[in-house]
């Protein structure tokens, strides 16, 4: 497939960036990463590997070819050097939005003026940011699902003023490195996909909450509907019940509805510690959690 440019930066390399760097590598693209913290890429290159190796995540980038990506992935040592060619630069900065209207000003000032700007927010819509950049008409979110090596779909957005061709350029790269564009037309909190996983969550949480349903067998159901090995209770432990309550309280914030509300149960499992698999309980007990018995869901056993 055609690539719609030639060089790429990424700016912030923790955990989601590495990986879209080491994407973009991967298809020919030449690009440039930069993080303040110099050791970011290679510290995150190798977790990366490991968590998913343990795992047993099937890559869509075979390992031996993803540590060739790592050292053709160019580190360089200030936000100048990275981004004074670039014709696509993706922030991937912690998800605070004074510092990215920060990053997206020095972007504005130092990428070239035809370069597009995107981020990799998971919940700030680039319409908060576009005009710290000095060309809103050139900014996207262009939203990464972790881990990238295995769920090969992303979100992309534009913002209140972005140029349909800058939106089409963002599309072809995104199917350039072989994943989904999952394009949404009109912004709106959550994008294309977490806003169908919010729902979920919103839903059984509240069935668990509110006494009518046990979470297991809202996972057996998922589980045995979807023919995942998790279901959502599962998957919010992996994710962390901290870091889901959060991500609730942005949609409640953002709808001001009751109904969007995280239940006050949820945050008693966060203030009592129980928060999922980093803490060795959530909804499940870790590391041997029931639903990896074979009894889960078959009632013979
Ligand atoms: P992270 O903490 O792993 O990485 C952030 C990196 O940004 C760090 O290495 C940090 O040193 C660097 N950084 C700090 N200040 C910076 C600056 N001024 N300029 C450039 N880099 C800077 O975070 P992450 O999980 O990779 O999240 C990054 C972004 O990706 C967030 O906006 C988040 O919402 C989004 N995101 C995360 C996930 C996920 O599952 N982790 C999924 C989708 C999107």
């Amino acid at each position: 497939m055609a690539k719609p440019f030639e060089k790429i930066a990424i700016v912030g390399t923790g955990i989601l960036g590495a990986q879209i760097a080491m994407l973009s590598a991967h298809v020919g693209y030449r690009v440039k990463v930069y993080d303040p913290r110099e050791e970011a890429f290679l510290e995150t290159y190798d977790k990366i590997k490991s968590d998913l190796a343990a795992k047993k995540v099937t890559p869509f980038i075979p390992w031996e070819e993803w540590e060739k990506c790592k050292t053709a992935v160019q580190q360089v040592t200030n936000l100048d050097e990275a981004v004074q060619d670039a014709e696509l630069v993706i922030e991937a900065a912690p998800e605070n939005i004074q510092l990215k209207n920060e990053v997206f000003k020095q972007l504005g000032e130092k990428a070239p003026p035809e370069a597009i700007l995107a981020t990799n927010s998971s919940s700030i819509p680039v319409s908060k940011m576009e005009n710290s950049s000095g060309r809103p008409e050139r900014c996207l979110n262009i939203h990464f699902y972790f881990p990238l090596q295995g769920v090969n779909m992303v979100d992309i957005m534009g913002g209140t003023r972005t140029l349909p061709e800058v939106m089409e350029k963002g599309v072809d790269w995104i199917a350039s490195i072989g994943c989904i564009p999952l394009k949404v037309n009109k912004e709106i909190l959550g994008f294309c996909f977490n806003r169908v996983w919010r729902a979920i969550k919103r839903e059984v949480l509240y069935m668990w909450a509110n006494g009518f349903v046990d979470f297991r067998d809202s996972d057996r159901a998922w589980m045995v509907f979807t023919k995942m090995k998790e279901g959502p209770f599962a998957l919010m432990d992996k994710v962390g019940l901290d870091v889901i309550y959060d991500i609730e309280m942005v949609y409640y914030n953002d709808s001001k509805d009751p109904k969007d509300k995280p239940p006050d149960a949820l945050l008693d499992l966060v203030k009592r510690g129980e928060l999922g698999v980093k803490s060795g309980k959530g909804f499940y007990t870790y590391p041997d959690p029931e639903f990896l018995q074979p009894s889960f869901l078959n009632p013979k056993k």
